[in-house]
């Protein structure tokens, strides 16, 4: 008997694992696929090996870079990143650049942009609840349209406007527009605390042999120190006694029941399964709760191209609504040694469904054909190049962050709080949008509670910042805290105040015709206490200006007056005209901070 069963191999469950032996504790990993690595697998077909969508390597969590490095030894390359939009049969660079984007819609569609951009600017849709209008409040309707709406909705299935704002704050909404800002006005490519921000989204880390590959190794160094991964057996049941579990009950492929004893349970099982699995089952409120949580399904179709070359792309979004396709990956631009023949090329084509969609049931061959008809369509390949293909489905690959989530989730964390030895780990296991490093991080911290620590799992990935940038050093992992932004952050609005003072133009007008009154008045009074044959003859020029102006008495109280009147009204006309000057320059940084953290929206979206 191990001392803590996990359900899953994926990053979550191996992770936790890894960071168990490094503990000196033993655990048994039950995988009820025949492959590790969860949904960051790397699938093997006939030497063409390829992702579960393209995966990206990037954390900004020093544990988990190092983790990487210790797994993976010198097995990364670091690779550049290409990705253009396909729409309405051209390409689009993305992230979007003005010019490139401009010139591929043309003169009339650049003026209704412009024009709706100007309405959103000027009347935003407060307040911001959804995805829908958090892009039109920042682009203009007519660019979420053209470069978010098909794409978006593809992924998730459902409209825009019923994305939750929960979902658009934790994955774009006010990124670290703070920092930017700050970079924007600055100018010194460091955040607050002097850390130099490098945007990783010209390139990235990919394993020489794709994510599969880290995986693998992980698991081989765990079955070496005596902790099995144990493939092909699902959890059907998790038996549990006064708020303890005692047992996983395990199904093999043969159909053969096994009971798994521990001391502590970890799974990384989707909620909804999980709570089923459970004997006794729990109220019929959780369950109701569980069955509310919804999950996106993936599927993606391998075409082996007979082209050393296709397109320079890593992938392409594609938004035509005439196929549906959502994206291609190009698997020889994330590793050359993905494709086994230099003369060929692999393409994942990406298919975001739902598991009762009548697409999800085609057999594989009439979905390569669907791929192959698509990828002609799009002006990718020709008719007669493919080679071969495979199908890949992958159920439950996106957990759904609809209005009604929170609540669900909130129904069930309560039941699940009530085990003492049971945590629930990575992006299924806490229907969170987690990508690797976030799954891993939750692994590494369920490990160290399971030996009298106490880390909150829950805390992790809540951070309002995402993905593009990097710090150095940023490891700052304490017991119950994971790394986010610092919460004392000013807002941009504050930080714009601080660095952009606004001048009071009526003191500044006061102040200036006090000095111009009194400066004009004293000037005069020590000519003319001095006297001569003739007094000021310079300063009575002045007579040109102010009008009744004379180097004597009363026109020394003349000038007090009048150059009074004149210097209030430059002070504050100096003044007025200062706040104006800098509230365009604030608006501009701010636009331009902004621009610069919503550059990769769709990749947020994945
Ligand atoms: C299209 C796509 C692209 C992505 N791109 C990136 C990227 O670029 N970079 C990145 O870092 N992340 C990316 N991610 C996210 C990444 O794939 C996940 O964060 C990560 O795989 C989650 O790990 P996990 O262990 O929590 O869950 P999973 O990977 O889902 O693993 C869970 C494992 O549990 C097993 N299991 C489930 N139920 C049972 C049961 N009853 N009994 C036994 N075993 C069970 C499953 O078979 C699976 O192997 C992407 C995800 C998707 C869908």
């Amino acid at each position: 008997m191990s001392d803590v069963v996990i359900a899953g191999a994926g990053p979550a469950g191996l992770t936790a694992a890894y960071e168990l032996a490094k503990l000196g504790k033993t655990s048994t990993i039950l995988e009820a696929d025949q492959q590790v690595g969860g949904i960051s697998r790397t699938v093997n077909y006939q030497g063409y090996r390829f992702d579960i969508g393209g995966h990206r390597f990037f954390s900004k969590i020093q544990l988990v870079n190092d983790l990487w490095d210790e797994m993976l030894n010198e097995e990364f390359l670091m690779r550049p990143r290409m990705s253009r939009i396909h729409y309405r049969g051209r390409f689009f660079d993305y992230p979007l650049k003005a010019g490139n984007a401009l010139l591929g819609l043309g003169p009339i569609e650049t003026v209704r942009i412009g024009c709706s951009y100007a309405k959103y600017k000027l009347w935003p849709t407060q307040p911001e609840n959804t995805f829908e209008q958090w892009v039109c409040n920042r682009f203009g309707r007519r660019l979420f349209e053209i470069f978010f709406k098909t794409y978006t909705e593809k992924v998730w299935g459902i409209p825009c406007g019923e994305i939750s704002a929960d979902w658009a704050a934790q994955r774009i909404k006010n990124l670290s527009l703070t920092e930017a800002l700050r970079n924007a006005i600055l100018g010194d490519g460091k955040s607050k605390d002097g850390q130099v921000i490098t945007t990783l989204i010209d390139k990235f880390k990919y394993p020489r042999l794709g994510p599969g590959m880290m995986w693998e190794n992980c698991e081989q160094s765990l079955n070496s120190r005596g902790n099995p991964t144990l493939r092909g057996i699902r959890i059907e049941k998790f038996r549990h006694r006064n708020g303890r579990v005692e047992s996983a009950l395990g199904r093999n492929v043969q159909g053969e029941q096994i009971e798994y004893d521990g001391d502590d349970f970890l799974s990384t099982m989707p909620l909804r399964e999980l709570i089923h699995s459970f004997d006794p089952l729990p109220p019929a409120e959780v369950i109701r709760a569980a069955d509310g949580l919804r999950y996106r399904d993936f599927l993606t179709v391998v075409l082996i191209v007979k082209r050393a070359d296709l397109f320079p792309d890593n992938w392409i979004y594609i938004h035509s609504s005439d196929v549906k396709m959502g994206r291609i990956q190009n698997y020889k631009n994330w590793s050359p040694e993905m494709v086994p023949d230099p003369t060929r090329s692999s393409l994942g084509l990406e298919y975001f469904l739902w598991d009762t969609d009548d697409l999800w049931n085609w057999d594989d061959q009439r979905l390569i054909e669907l791929g192959r008809q698509e990828c002609v369509k799009l002006g990718l390949i020709e008719p007669d190049e493919v080679e071969d293909g495979t199908v890949v489905r992958m159920k439950k690959a996106y957990p759904i962050y609809d209005q009604a989530y929170p609540e669900h989730l909130a129904t069930v964390r309560r039941y699940l709080d009530t085990f003492k030895n049971l945590q629930t780990i990575g992006r299924n296991g806490q229907h969170r949008y987690n990508n690797q490093d976030h799954s891993m991080l939750t692994g590494v911290y369920a490990a160290r509670n399971i030996t009298g620590q106490e880390y909150d799992i829950w805390a992790v990935n809540v951070e309002k910042d995402y993905h593009e940038e990097e710090r150095k050093p940023s490891d700052r992992m304490v017991p119950g805290r994971v790394e986010t932004d610092e919460p004392s952050l000013p807002t941009p609005e504050q930080l714009i105040q601080a660095a952009l003072a606004k001048l009071d133009p009526v003191a500044l007008g006061v102040a200036s015709g006090v000095v111009c009154g009194l400066g004009i008045f004293i000037v005069s009074a020590i000519l003319l206490l001095r006297g001569g044959e003739e007094v000021g003859p310079t300063l009575s020029l002045l007579g040109h200006y102010l009008i009744g102006y004379k180097v004597s008495w009363p026109g020394a109280l003349i000038g007090l007056v009048e150059s009074a009147i004149l210097g209030y009204i430059l002070g504050y006309g100096c003044a007025w005209l200062s706040n104006f000057f800098t509230k365009a320059y604030a608006f501009a940084a701010k636009w331009r901070a902004e621009a610069s953290q919503t550059r990769d929206l769709l990749e947020r979206l994945r």
